[in-house]
């Protein structure tokens, strides 16, 4: 059984974030710039820092195992329902990985609707039951993009690394990594969005 199904979001998020992790490798589709970069090393934050602690990793792990669970809707509902977040984020690790699971994350988000939802995703293969989600009022979904993958392909705003040349030839917002100062921009604006490689 998953001791916090949700985690409190950090300081640069502020307190009216919460967060819903799954791991990483295990339901995204990894670019090979997400695992070696340009130097061999993994570049998705995911993939270092405090994710790779062994209490986070198996916390990620524990949900993936109850998001599996026919009861997951319920308890995730009666989690959310305690903490009554402004801004919610699924997957700041980890991704969609099945129509199924997408089903799911459409009926929590369905039954918040107060709450702006916001996710990542880089699962081309869930193009369709994605971007039924992604017409929630609620709910908005951007396609990561990086030096693998350079140009949008599923019909969604982008969040992608600041030098590629569609930052550039489109409408973009610069993510200052800042929640409060910013005003939540990516959560309540349905725009493409890029950030600075750490
Ligand atoms: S764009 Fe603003 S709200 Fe979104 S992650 Fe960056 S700092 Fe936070």
């Amino acid at each position: 059984m998953v001791k916090n199904l949700l985690i409190k979001g950090n300081l640069k998020m502020g307190s009216e974030v919460f967060l819903f992790n799954l791991p990483p490798i295990k339901t995204c589709t990894p670019t090979k710039w997400c695992l070696e970069g340009d130097n061999g090393k993994p570049v998705c934050y995911a993939l270092k820092g405090n994710f790779v602690f062994e209490n986070v990793k198996r916390g990620a792990m524990e949900r993936f195992e109850a998001s599996k669970r026919s009861d997951f809707v319920e308890s995730m509902c009666v989690e959310i329902e305690k903490v009554h977040p402004k801004y919610f984020r699924f997957h700041a690790s980890g991704d969609f990985y099945s129509e199924e699971y997408v089903g799911k994350v459409m009926k929590i988000a369905s039954q918040f609707p107060d709450t702006f939802f916001r996710t990542t995703t880089r699962r081309r293969d869930l193009k369709d039951a994605i971007l039924e989600l992604a017409n929630l009022p609620n709910f908005i979904v951007r396609e990561s993009l990086d030096t693998c993958r350079t140009t949008p392909g599923m019909g969604l705003p982008f969040a992608a690394l600041d030098f590629l040349d569609v930052v550039n030839n489109k409408d973009s917002y610069l993510c200052p990594n800042d929640c409060p100062s910013c005003g939540y921009h990516c959560w309540e604006n349905r725009k493409n969005m890029h950030f600075e490689q750490h």
